[in-house]
């Protein structure tokens, strides 16, 4: 028997996201920042879109966030999801515009709101060395 989660996609990592990655293992959400103008980037990448420096390194942040934007896939086709199931854009609290993608995994996707507070959480990969950086509903 074959299980959903088994299908899932695996992130692969490269030079740009090796310490996303790695901080991820670490159960730390790890964001590519600048090291001359203190800008963070993320996705992660090798050059600085603000001043174009290559002095990108990884730094650990707050994981604190609020949904900025989010969509409800209701039609199947992606292996290892299961429809319905929202997918987040979370705004970062370090700096406006820093967007980073994922599930919220103990929201129902009617239940999903722009605006409403996240924190980081990190799910383990079936089948994988892989560490997903993940949300979760900030508790008040
Ligand atoms: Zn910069």
């Amino acid at each position: 028997m074959t299980r959903p989660e088994l299908c899932r996609p695996v992130p692969v990592a490269d030079d740009a996201s090796a310490a996303y990655w790695a901080g991820a293992r670490e159960h730390r959400l790890v964001i590519m920042r600048c090291g001359d103008c203190a800008f963070y980037v993320h996705p992660p990448r090798a050059v600085c879109p603000r001043c174009q420096q290559e002095t990108l390194v990884g730094e650990e942040v707050s994981g604190r966030g609020t949904i900025y934007s989010y969509h409800v896939m209701h039609l199947p086709g992606v292996p290892g999801f299961t429809p319905p199931y929202a997918v987040a854009v979370v705004e970062l609290a370090e700096q406006p515009g820093l967007f980073a993608v994922g599930n919220v995994l103990d929201c129902p996707p009617e239940e999903m709101a722009t605006g409403m507070a996240v924190r980081v959480t990190f799910e383990e990969l079936a089948g994988s060395d892989m560490t997903l950086p993940q949300w979760s509903r900030e508790q008040a």
